[in-house]
């Protein structure tokens, strides 16, 4: 079998490893793997793709304000329509988590408090008696996750890089300096640059390169479509209770996105959703908006996966120029631009751009602990 000789191999095509190969393709060949028929398969083709500022880690929050520029103006022919579009967030807080949302609204001075009665003339569905208090977190964006992924994925084509589907990384070593990642098929790349962007499966592929596992925690995350019946509700913002338990989107103008926020822990594999998390996130839902559900119209559900912090791992490993680039929980879209570049920036050892520096740190995979310090220098 011959071997396909590269300069970086990303493992995974999800949106991680396509932003990571788009950005490292810009100055490498580079070999992007995905063991799927199709790129996006797993929790990049099961998003609720929302642009939030004030979400996840403070490491998250830090690329998600720094992807902002690259989400209002993507390269020249990146997309043929915006990547984004504005969608108010609303957190709802009933009584008891009032003192929650008041801390939020103390902490966001952008986000401001907004009249129930105003609000109920925005969704006239909202039962009198649900929230307390409301507040309206203004410069939240739908994101086309199709189109950045796809946006990725063709800059790495016109980049001279590959795309090799089918491809699942199933042996992985060191020799010589170089890695090599021998797929399914047999097929062997090697390369001195092997990024970890698995998704769920990003421990997986650490044990096959022999490399120490973070403790990745793969967590199930559900989402439904519902007619909301007489509401039109294009226009209505993300609304969901402060302490996250539930939430609802506008979804293709008519529809309704439901999710219970669940966070269940699984394994990494092809998640499904469960009829009792459907279930409950409509009775949720109900609590909250007054609008019946004859029938779920299509129901999904995906992984979101999480270091033992929660904040993403971004970086080197303990062998040299084994990189991770997983973790992005229920950030990854929204930080994919600046995560792209804050790897493209380590692996090429050029110092990072001033609006993602402060999170190396936050992102080092070595903030675990688990991977053994000074150990650079052992020989390959
Ligand atoms: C319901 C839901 C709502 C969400 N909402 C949002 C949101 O509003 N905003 C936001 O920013 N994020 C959101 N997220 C999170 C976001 O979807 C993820 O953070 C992101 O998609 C993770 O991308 P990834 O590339 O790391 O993972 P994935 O998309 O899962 O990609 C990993 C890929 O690696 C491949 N792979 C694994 N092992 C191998 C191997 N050995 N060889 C080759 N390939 C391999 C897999 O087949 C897979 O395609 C949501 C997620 C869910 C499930």
């Amino acid at each position: 079998m011959d071997t396909h000789s590269v300069e970086a191999i990303v493992i995974g095509a999800g949106m991680a490893g396509a932003t990571a190969a788009a950005h490292l393709s810009a100055t490498r060949r580079v070999a992007l793997l995905e063991a799927e028929e199709s790129a996006g398969y797993h929790a990049t083709g099961r998003s609720a793709a929302i642009w939030i500022r004030h979400y996840g880690s403070p490491d998250a929050r830090i690329l998600t304000a720094a992807s902002r520029g690259f989400f209002d103006h993507p390269p020249p022919g990146f997309a043929e329509a915006p990547l984004i579009a504005p969608r108010d967030v609303v957190h709802l807080a009933p009584p008891e988590q009032v003192e929650h949302l008041r801390q939020m609204l103390a902490g966001a001075p952008e986000m401001r408090r907004l009249d129930l009665g105003e609000l109920r003339a925005r969704v006239p569905a909202l039962r009198p008696g649900y929230a307390a208090l409301a507040a309206l977190e203004p410069d939240c964006f739908d994101i086309d996750v199709a189109a950045l992924h796809q946006g990725f994925l063709r800059q790495v084509a016109a980049r001279g890089g590959r795309l090799a589907l089918r491809h699942r990384a199933g042996r992985i070593r060191r020799q010589g300096g170089l890695w090599r990642a021998e797929a399914s098929n047999g097929a062997v790349f090697a390369a001195p640059v092997l990024v970890n962007a698995a998704g769920a499966w990003g421990d997986e592929v650490a044990a096959l390169a022999g490399e120490p596992v973070l403790g990745l925690q793969p967590k199930r995350r559900t989402a439904c479509i519902i007619d909301p019946g007489e509401y039109d509700c294009a226009d209505w913002p993300l609304l969901g209770d402060v302490d996250h338990s539930w939430y609802v989107r506008p979804e293709a103008r008519r529809k309704l996105m439901v999710s219970p926020a669940d966070e269940t822990d699984s394994a990494p594999l092809d998640a499904q959703p469960e009829e009792l998390d459907v279930a409950i996130a409509i009775d949720r839902m109900q609590q909250a908006l007054d609008i019946p559900v004859r029938r779920v119209e299509h129901q999904w559900a995906g992984l979101r996966s999480f270091t033992p912090d929660r904040g993403l791992a971004i970086g080197e490993g303990h062998e040299r120029g084994f990189y991770w680039m997983v973790g992005q929980g229920g950030y990854g879209i929204q930080t994919a631009p600046a995560a792209g570049r804050l790897l493209a920036a380590l692996v090429g050892g050029t110092a990072p751009d001033a609006d993602v520096v402060a999170a190396v740190p936050l992102t080092d995979p070595r903030r675990f602990g688990r991977i053994a310090a000074g150990s650079q220098d052992r020989p390959a």
